[in-house]
């Protein structure tokens, strides 16, 4: 089965850092204590209130109002926006000039970003670096698989921050350093960037670019909220990942989605878990499981554990057993989805040999556990997560990339 790209290979990173890196309100030590709090994260991130992309009907519509127009004028900016996919303000010809002012003069924007550079793998992946307001860069990636009635599905592999805090020990956004969150039009505008290039409908969005989701997890709803009401895209069609924030699982829970939950786990074990994702130290093992089921329980939508397979680390045969083992502990509603390892730059871990992948499956379906192999798509462009991003901005914490001028598109071959 193919699903994202193991540029996503999102949630297998740990690089250990050998200094400390302050951000906004936390620090990360290089002990790999990560502390894990979702709402401080939340507090780093800046608001922009005045930006349309991301608003619902219903606010685009009051919106009108309040600056004097018509109800159904808030219908059109939801056209305007969502299905024609115009990006300035002055070029929503429909609407009269005096209103394009006015929105205009009260400071609102569109909120959609230059692409900066683009870059296409051989296999047709595409991945676009988009420069947000503040000059900051994140990558997105579409991943067009067609079927064989010659029809296209095309994903999007969206990122919800501007790097990541987490440092997953083969994860090259973790790599990057972080620098924040992103807003809802910011994750928003990837999957209608992705559309743009690809002149095609996006049927399909995981998260699982740059960032930790559930740091993110109110901007993240907000943009799923959007892009399952005004962009179209059903709920079953989006994934959410995460490599595991405590108390996020169960909010997000709640609110039960049709979403599917990518839990990233990476090992059987807890000790295991903690050399390969250190931030593993904050949540043990059986308090991920309970989560998950609750999950599964709460919204009837199975769980994907991802598990990304790094060679002589955690693919032996040993592993695969252990893993059978705590899945059965915990019932049922699980799939295991295995992630041969992209390499990165400057990273320790090598790719498993195709044999350790099949027998690793092998083993798991011999004990009747749901498991499928991640097909490697985009590997020749920059696919490792953050890859790209790393190569042209170097630290994620400036913000003075002002001279930087978008780059030439460029096509990747094997
Ligand atoms: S993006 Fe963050 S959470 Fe995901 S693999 Fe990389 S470091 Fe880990």
């Amino acid at each position: 089965m193919i699903t994202a790209s193991t540029a996503l290979v999102h949630h297998v990173c740990s690089v250990p850092f050998s200094r400390s890196i302050r951000f906004c309100s936390f620090t990360v030590t290089c002990s790999g204590k990560v502390p894990l709090s979702s709402s401080s994260v939340t507090r780093a991130s800046h608001v922009d209130p005045r930006v349309l992309l991301g608003m619902s009907e219903s606010e685009l519509q009051q919106l009108a109002v309040d600056l004097g127009q018509q109800n159904y004028r808030g219908k059109q900016l939801h056209h305007l926006l969502y299905q024609r996919k115009v990006k300035e303000i002055q070029d929503f010809s429909q609407l009269p000039l005096a209103f394009r002012n006015d929105l205009e003069g009260a400071g609102w924007r569109v909120g959609r970003s230059p692409t900066y550079r683009t870059v296409t793998a051989a296999d047709g992946t595409v991945k676009l670096l988009l420069k947000l307001q503040d000059n900051r860069l994140i990558e997105t990636v579409g991943i067009p698989v067609g079927d064989e009635k010659g029809s296209m599905r095309l994903t999007a592999c969206v990122s919800s921050q501007v790097g990541c805090p987490l440092r997953c020990s083969f994860c090259a956004t973790g790599k990057g350093g972080y620098s924040r969150n992103l807003q809802r039009h910011e994750i928003v505008e990837q999957v209608l960037a992705i559309e743009e290039t690809f002149q095609h409908r996006v049927t399909n969005v995981v998260f699982m670019g740059m960032g930790e989701p559930m740091l993110n997890l109110k901007a993240v709803l907000e943009a799923h909220r959007c892009l399952n009401k005004d962009v179209q895209i059903g709920q079953r069609m989006i994934t959410i990942s995460t490599v595991g924030v405590p108390n996020t699982v169960k909010r997000l829970a709640a609110y039960k989605l049709q979403s599917t939950l990518a839990f990233s786990l990476h090992a059987p074990t807890q000790k295991l878990r903690e050399t390969i994702v250190p931030s593993a130290k904050s949540y043990p093992l059986d308090a991920i499981m309970r989560d998950c089921k609750d999950y599964f329980l709460e919204t009837s939508r199975r769980v994907s554990f991802e598990y990304a397979l790094l060679a002589g680390v955690n693919d032996k045969l040993e592993h695969a057993l252990e893993l059978a083992e705590l899945l059965h502990k915990w019932g049922r509603g699980y799939h295991v989805n295995l992630i041969p390892f992209n390499p990165i730059e400057g990273s320790d871990y090598q790719r498993p040999h195709k044999k350790a992948v099949q027998a690793f499956a092998a083993a798991l379906e011999s004990r009747k556990i749901n498991v499928s192999i991640r097909q490697t798509r985009g590997m020749d462009a920059s696919a490792a997560c953050g890859q790209l991003r790393n190569e042209f901005q170097k630290s994620p914490l400036l913000t003075n990339s002002d001279s930087e001028k978008p780059q030439p598109d460029v096509q990747v071959a094997c």
